[in-house]
């Protein structure tokens, strides 16, 4: 059975989709700059969500938005369109912006080999189907209109804050948010901005020319594609305070019911102790790990060695033991391929399934595999890893080669030659390795061979 930890209600819980097909909706990036690899781990997470549900027979009809307007500096619609700011920094139109920095989460996507869901939709493309959700609200008063736009009214929503547990009382416009007198609630927030004249995404709408608020194109986009029934909504923790709180209010105040029934959060990726994040100017991208050797397909691996639900650290260090492990993990994977031994491998198989099964528990599932993987050389490990690969989903099979038995002695002897200082062998076994077409490298804990 898979459980998976249900932030709303704070428990893991059996999972139970409400259809035939499990919905499943993924906040997505905003397209206004390069992403980071804390990014990306939160699309790791979800191609975690979706191999684990696929492992375990589920059909999927999964959404993932872009954001492309709407997203102001700060989560809580204030500051400056995000698009706006990187169209003046950059010196294109925001509709250049977007279309640029959405190829390029696309490549990122793709060099993770990240399963991506089935719809992905750009903001800009939904303004009709926005428009028409935020009429629904202001037709059944759960929003009015302001000089400045149209706002949800917090104070019909008795769950708000549910999710994140703030409490509404306490939360008052302080000094920091400038008290808007036109506002019923402080907390009420956008869901249709009236656009400034300077503003050049804009649409016209019944409430003259304007832009949608952020929060409610993902409403929009998970009932377009996905219906009033989503199984499981995905995002980091960075979205449960406000972004999320206001998906649920115009969500189910809309819909008159709960429309998402597990909500699953993402721990941050962290440098130094601070999260990583572009304004702290701690960032790396895909590129910055491949400069110093390490390929996208080790971050994944990386990705594995902690619990979503944990903050993890980055460090070079933990990278090159990643690479290192990964290196290995494909080594003994090829060398079970033509294995004799006869291995009972249900265990392992039990012992995997159980390990995602529970929430998503991937160092156990990891654990799983390195125990198996120590066994005497079979066929049968090797198609498990095989089928245990849908959820790690690395490049196992295709382009890694198998290292001949000779290249793999001469490099062990040139090893033991290092450890006893004898340079003048190591060197002659390096040499004779390389006139075989391979190379070692060396690292902390080993050294790794590659075809030149
Ligand atoms: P953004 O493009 O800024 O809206 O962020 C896209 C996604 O990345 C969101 O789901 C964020 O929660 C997530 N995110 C941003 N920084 C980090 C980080 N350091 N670690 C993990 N996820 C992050
Ligand atoms: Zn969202």
């Amino acid at each position: 059975m898979l459980k998976l930890y249900n932030s709303l209600t704070r428990q893991k819980e059996n999972f139970k989709p409400y259809g035939e097909k499990v919905t499943m909706y993924s906040c997505g990036p905003t397209v206004y700059y390069y992403p980071h690899i804390g990014n990306m781990r939160a699309y790791l997470f979800m191609d975690n969500i979706r191999r684990v549900l696929k492992y375990n027979g589920y059909d999927i009809n999964g959404v993932m938005n872009i954001t492309d307007v709407g997203h102001l500096t700060s989560d809580a619609d204030e500051g400056d369109d995000k698009m706006l700011v990187a169209s003046k920094r950059e010196n294109k139109s925001p509709w250049e912006i977007a279309k640029y920095y959405t190829n390029i989460f696309m490549q990122e996507a793709k060099r993770l080999n990240i399963d991506l869901p089935e719809h992905i939709c750009p903001a800009t493309t939904v303004i009709e189907d926005i428009i028409k959700f935020v009429e629904g609200l202001l037709d059944k008063g759960y929003a009015y209109e302001t000089s400045k736009g149209i706002y949800f009214d917090i104070s019909k929503f008795p769950d708000y804050g549910k999710l994140s547990g703030k409490i509404i009382e306490q939360d008052k416009a302080g000094a920091r948010i400038e008290v808007d007198k036109e506002k019923r609630n402080p907390q009420d927030f956008t869901v249709w901005i009236k656009a400034p004249k300077e503003h050049i995404m804009k649409w016209e709408s019944p409430w003259g020319l304007g832009y949608p608020g952020w929060h409610i194109e993902c409403s929009t986009i998970g009932k377009k594609f996905l219906g009033d029934h989503i199984d499981i909504h995905t995002g980091g923790v960075d979205h449960k305070p406000i972004h999320h709180e206001n998906e649920i209010a115009q969500s189910d105040c809309l819909e008159g019911h709960k429309v998402v029934n597990t909500w699953m959060h993402l721990e941050f990726l962290q440098v130094d102790g601070g999260k990583m994040s572009k304004s702290l100017n701690n960032i790396y991208t895909l590129d910055d790990l491949i400069a110093k050797g390490f390929e996208p397909e080790v971050f994944r691996y990386f990705y594995f060695m902690a619990h979503y639900s944990k903050q993890q650290n980055f460090t070079f260090e933990a990278m090159q033991s990643a690479k290192n492990s990964l290196y290995s993990l494909k080594q003994l994977t090829l060398e079970h391929k033509n294995g004799k031994a006869n291995i009972n491998t249900e265990e392992y198989e039990k012992d995997f399934l159980e390990a995602i099964n529970y929430d998503l528990n991937m160092p156990i599932a990891l654990a799983v595999i390195w125990k198996m993987l120590k066994e005497e050389k079979s066929n049968d490990i090797y198609l498990l890893m095989m089928k245990f690969n849908k959820i790690l989903g690395f490049d196992l099979d295709c382009k890694t080669e198998e290292i001949p038995e000779q290249v793999k002695e001469l490099a062990n002897l040139r090893w033991n030659s290092k450890l006893n200082k004898d340079w003048a062998n190591a060197d002659m076994y390096r040499n004779k390795i390389a006139d075989l077409g391979y190379q070692v490298l060396d690292s902390k804990d080993g050294y790794e061979i590659k075809k030149i």
